[in-house]
């Protein structure tokens, strides 16, 4: 996955925490090339294509931002830490506790109030802590709901981006954050090193008359993954 921007960022995971949690590329244990959450106006602006907040919140965040710079580095420090937290725990077993203080903040601002679908619902509003907040209380839910045979991971070894997402396909078949992205490059790439080789005579051993179609072997050795 290669994004401009925080306002070209693909949100592909099927969960916006998860898209959190791509918001740095390549997404590992290393230090990224890029983390796209850099300032809280790109919080803010991711926050707001993720629906985290709607237009008129964002709006209200900005201002409550604009007037307390510190809330604002505070919020965007605590997003940050919450997505290290998240993807510790989702890959690597890490504990959860450090998202045990932060839910307990949420939730000294929550609310229970009558909802449409629901019979109530926890409702966060203070404008400046609101992102922090929601996304807090929904990582929470995620981590206490999450079937982990759905979530996936852009294979990193094989040239993915090692972002996550949730593979709802039949037989968990979805290898790529995005087919079009990181499933593209990583058929170019096989490609190329498949004309290398075969330019320098150590491409593999061929029967005559029986060629193999481009990626055939790449599918029968990954079982029954599609490039989707
Ligand atoms: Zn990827």
């Amino acid at each position: 996955m290669v994004a401009e921007g925080i306002t070209d960022l693909p949100l592909v995971a099927g969960h916006p925490v998860l898209d959190l949690v791509n918001t740095v590329e390549p997404r590992g244990d290393g230090p990224p090339e890029r983390d796209h959450l850099g300032s809280p106006h790109d919080l803010l602006v991711w926050a707001g294509r993720a629906g985290i907040v709607g237009t008129e919140e964002a709006a209200r965040v900005g201002t409550a931002w604009s007037a307390d710079a510190k809330a604002a580095q505070h919020a965007l420090s605590v997003v940050r830490d919450l997505r290290e937290t998240v993807y510790g725990v989702l890959v690597r077993g890490a504990g959860a506790d450090p998202l045990l203080g932060w839910w307990r903040d949420a939730l000294g601002r929550a609310e229970l109030a009558a909802a449409k679908d629901h019979p109530v619902e926890i409702v966060v509003e203070g404008d400046a802590t609101l992102v922090t907040d929601r996304l807090v209380l929904a990582a929470a839910d995620l981590l206490t709901t999450l079937d982990r045979a759905a979530l996936s991971e852009c294979p990193l070894p094989e040239g993915g981006c090692g972002w996550l997402f949730l593979d709802h396909s039949r037989n968990h078949s979805r290898r790529w954050c995005a087919m079009a992205d990181c499933g593209a490059r990583a058929k170019a790439r096989r490609l190329t090193e498949r004309r290398r080789a075969v330019r320098s005579g150590a491409g593999p051993a061929r029967r005559r008359g029986v060629p193999a179609p481009d990626g055939a072997g790449e599918h029968r050795a990954s079982g029954a993954r599609r490039d989707t």
